[in-house]
């Protein structure tokens, strides 16, 4: 593929292989019972998946955003449950205490989490709360050498597996978002804090999406994350990285989608051909590579620009707009070429249908990046 060394070929073809062998073959069980891969996650944190982009002094792989993609992307084309698992614990939950920790806390918490012996989750979103997410309601409020947490956290990926969740809450209510939250580190176990329900979902089945729920829950005050008042800067900052990572679901998605779609095209007949002899099919193909390509170059510029220290605000939002509305598109048309086979289990077309819908949504709305690159257009105006 453009512009890729041989190593990060290399990791390609690995983790490929890897999710034929290991995913592939589970995939619709799964989805059909919401069954989420522990044992896959496992053998991932072996390979250095669940840390890909942490140095390995911290029990990282050491790589950057321009693997980290290729990993997703690959492990998305066979199951975007297990792309949004590793997308949320390693550029969610580590990143945060990654860019919001400080040496102590990195020390402590990531090589756990970089290493997969830990899951980790993050938690923004609230019930009243989500592209406003400063208008969160949980409260951290200090007690002693400590503070006690209480709120809630809704769609959490890995709420209910995880080891320990960055929560983010109300420190100072009349600061808010200028300094009035903070992020701390919650590990399971500690009075007070567990996991809610756990939702049935359209698509990504056989992730876990749950409520965190925080009641009187101490947290020592070692456990705020950096500096008290940061939490809502950093956390914006971590999102930067996510939404490239959510930009590589979609593009894992789509191909898996272009590439069924490509394979039932030569294989269905109709008037006596191969449904890919007609040029309204071959048209629709056209585009959706087309346009596949073109997010994958959108969010490759974005992978190099973060592994190069640049802020990426603007192109981090702009792949992740373009590759999750490009991917809904393929994944329709994926859908169409099927025909009435798209819309039965017994093809993968439907579950690419289903699981790509959350890309639009998760890590801001196409209608929130669309707010955040205007923002970052009129900024020099
Ligand atoms: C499967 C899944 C996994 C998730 N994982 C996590 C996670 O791990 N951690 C976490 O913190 N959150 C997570 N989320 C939450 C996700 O980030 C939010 O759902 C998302 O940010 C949207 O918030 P909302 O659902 O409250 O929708 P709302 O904010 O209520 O939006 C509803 C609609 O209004 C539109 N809208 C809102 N404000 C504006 C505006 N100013 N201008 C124009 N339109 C607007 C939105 O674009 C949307 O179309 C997850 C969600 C899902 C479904």
């Amino acid at each position: 593929m453009f512009g890729l060394t041989e190593e990060q070929e290399s990791l390609r073809r690995e983790v490929r292989a890897f999710a034929a062998k290991e995913v592939a073959p589970h995939v619709s069980e799964w989805d059909e019972s919401s069954i989420f891969p522990a044992a896959v996650v496992r053998q991932m944190g072996q390979m250095g998946l669940m840390g890909v982009i942490f140095p390995e002094e911290l029990g990282g792989a050491g790589l950057g955003y321009v693997e980290y993609v290729l990993a997703i992307e690959e492990l998305s084309r066979v199951d975007g449950s297990v792309g949004i698992i590793v997308a949320s614990h390693n550029s969610l939950c580590t990143n945060h205490i990654m860019l919001g920790g400080d040496d102590a806390q990195r020390k402590r918490w990531i090589p756990k989490l970089a290493g997969g012996e830990w899951l980790g989750a993050w938690g923004l979103t609230e019930p009243g709360s989500g592209s406003d997410a400063g208008g969160m309601r949980t409260t951290a409020v200090r007690k002693g050498d400590g503070w006690v947490l209480n709120g809630s956290k809704t769609f959490i990926t890995n709420g209910t597996y995880a080891n320990c969740a960055v929560v983010l809450a109300l420190t100072d209510r009349e600061k808010g978002t200028h300094g009035g939250i903070s992020a701390f580190l919650v590990e399971k176990g500690m009075a007070g804090f567990r996991p809610g329900k756990k939702e049935n979902k359209l698509g990504l089945r056989a992730s876990d999406t749950a409520e965190l729920i925080l009641e009187d829950c101490f947290v020592p005050a070692d456990h705020l994350l950096g500096v008290e008042g940061a939490g809502f800067k950093d956390a914006m900052r971590v999102l930067d990285g996510g939404r490239i990572s959510i930009a590589a679901l979609s593009l894992g998605i789509a191909r898996g989608a272009l590439d069924a779609a490509l394979k039932y095209a030569t294989q269905r007949r109709q008037f006596g051909k191969a449904i890919s002899d007609f040029q309204g099919v071959q048209f629709k193909l056209a585009t959706m590579a087309t346009e596949l390509d073109a997010a994958w170059l959108l969010t490759m510029r974005a992978a190099r620009m973060k592994d190069a220290g640049q802020k990426v605000t603007l192109e981090a939002s702009m792949a992740k707009l373009y590759a999750s509305e490009v991917a809904c598109r393929i994944c329709d048309e994926g859908v169409q070429i099927h025909g009435g086979y798209g819309f039965i289990k017994d093809y993968p077309a439907e579950k690419f249908y289903r699981d790509v819908k959350l890309c639009t949504i998760g890590e801001g709305t196409s209608e929130i990046q669309r707010i955040v690159i205007a923002r970052e257009l009129l900024k020099n105006v």
